[in-house]
């Protein structure tokens, strides 16, 4: 079903929007338009090809140690050498691309980012193991010995005991990933677990140190030690430092916490000076909240307002413990919130006219998207799809924006098994003709966003134009 943004009479004067201060509501006549200086973006091309240029440094260093042999253990400690090298390579790019570097983060976005983590960590965790059996081998070729009394050797050097101890935590953190794992431990027990990586890469580096390809040459130790401090740096300021000087700087407490919904409920974060973390519509923070048990845990929740005044707002679902806990948070509690993150912002739009899609809580970047992305009459559409309309949250801000600006809103309502989908191919282009000439933002559960992102390219909506966030990695 759906239903079109009426002029309702009732929202004469924004009552809908009167429970946040008089400056979050979207101006009368102009379309609401943000002005932040544009933060550094790294584009996901210019990030591969960096890597990629890497790994091809990381090759020809190898390439100009190696001296050529048909003997046996010559042929598998090559390999082994090879394999070590970029699996010491890869640790690194898995940490960097997990240092939350901003210009990385918002250029290539979080859920893009954990995607290339999970699969790059497959592939560093299989040269690992390929580079412990090739270097065994290697030894017991040269030695003369059999495998188990070669590995019984090898564990006696300080070095190779390290790695073996680095490559068992990685083995343990990639255990704990894998799907049909990961879906069954704690996020808190999972993350614990994800965090003996660290230590895994400090051996690593610890065994590389003195592993022939680099102590044998200065530059290269040089090189590659001058890598390892610069992630460490990295890490260290933007998941230590930068946080810890945004939680003294900006002191933020909750200043109000909203019913939207049976299950939802925005929160309204108060602080200091936070035009200066310049987040911008469709990013997100991780939030701690200093309220009992959850201060143990950094939730990420996008902003479902442009921050004004001082003021952040999130709305959340309560779809599991913590979650359900938020709906108690006390006015006055403490904030700590690091970001923001993601990459679903106005930077990404190339054309004027702009549809953006929400599934269920996806709705809230879409919220401040609606609001604030530069357009006139008729540029901007929401469709938001729900269930059935006791579901839809922000309903009245969404339809007082609409009217505002002059902007498209579609309810499209059902279940998602019903045999009506409002998001195929030809509703959508009974819906929007020249659907093709749009930029798409879509952010919604896992199977919807699939669906959508399939129903948008199958109506001409060129991949690229297609802008979506995941809210589960
Ligand atoms: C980028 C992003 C933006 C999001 N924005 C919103 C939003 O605006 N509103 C909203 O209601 N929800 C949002 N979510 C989803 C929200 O973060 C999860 O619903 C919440 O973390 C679940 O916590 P829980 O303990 O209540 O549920 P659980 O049942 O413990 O977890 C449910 C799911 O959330 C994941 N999860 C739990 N804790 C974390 C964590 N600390 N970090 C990452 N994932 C976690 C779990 O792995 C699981 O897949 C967003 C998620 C992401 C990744």
């Amino acid at each position: 079903m759906t239903i079109e943004a009426t002029d309702d009479p009732r929202l004469a004067g924004h009552p809908a929007l009167a429970a946040y201060p008089a400056t979050q509501q979207p101006k009368k006549q102009a379309p609401a338009r943000i002005s932040v200086p544009e933060p550094a973006r790294l584009s996901p091309h210019g990030l591969k090809a960096t890597l990629g240029g890497g790994a091809a440094g990381v090759v020809a260093l190898w390439g100009a140690q190696v001296r050529p042999s048909a003997r046996l253990d010559a042929l598998f400690a090559t390999a082994a050498h090879l394999t070590g090298l970029l699996a010491g390579y890869g640790v690194l790019v898995m940490l960097l691309l997990m240092a939350r570097v901003p210009a990385i983060e918002h250029g290539i976005g979080a859920d893009r980012l954990a995607r290339w983590h999970g699969r790059g960590g497959r592939h560093v965790l299989t040269l690992c193991l390929a580079h412990m059996v090739l270097a065994l081998c290697g030894y017991a070729a040269h030695t003369g010995t059999d495998l188990l009394s070669a590995a019984r050797d090898l564990l006696g050097y300080g070095a190779i005991a390290a790695a073996a101890l680095g490559t068992a935590l990685l083995v343990a953190v990639g255990v704990t990933s894998a799907r049909a794992v990961r879906g069954r431990v704690r996020h808190e027990t999972w993350r614990a677990v994800h965090l003996l990586a660290y230590s895994a890469a400090a051996l690593a580096f610890a065994h590389q140190l003195v592993g022939p390809d680099i102590a044998g040459s200065v530059l290269a130790a040089w090189v590659w030690a001058m890598l390892h401090a610069t992630v460490a740096v990295l890490l260290l300021w933007y998941r230590g430092v930068v946080p810890l000087r945004q939680a003294l700087r900006h002191s933020l407490r909750v200043l109000d916490v909203r019913r939207e919904g049976p299950d939802v409920v925005s929160v309204v974060v108060q602080g200091i000076g936070l035009a200066e973390l310049r987040a911008e519509p469709g990013q997100f923070f991780r939030w701690r909240f200093l309220q009992g048990r959850l201060w143990r845990t950094a939730l990420p929740f996008s902003l479902s307002a442009p921050v004004r005044d001082d003021t952040l707002r999130i709305t959340v679902k309560a779809i599991g413990d913590h979650t359900r806990r938020i709906r108690r948070l006390k006015p006055g509690t403490r904030v700590l919130a690091t970001g923001p993150f993601g990459a679903m912002t106005a930077h990404r739009r190339t054309r004027r006219k702009v549809l953006l899609i929400a599934g269920g809580v996806g709705i809230t970047p879409m919220r401040a998207l609606f609001e604030t992305l530069p357009g006139g009459p008729g540029d901007i559409t929401l469709l938001y799809r729900a269930n059935n309309a006791a579901q839809l949250v922000l309903r009245e801000e969404l339809e007082a924006i609409a009217r505002t600006r002059q902007a498209g809103l579609h309810y499209l309502l059902g279940p998602s098994d019903a045999s009506f989908d409002p998001l195929a191919p030809q509703a959508l282009r009974n819906l929007l003709p020249g659907l093709a000439e749009y930029d798409v933002y879509l952010c919604g559960p896992p199977g919807m966003a699939d669906a959508a992102t399939a129903a948008l390219t199958r109506a001409g909506v060129p991949a690229e134009h297609i802008h979506s966030e995941s809210f589960s990695y």
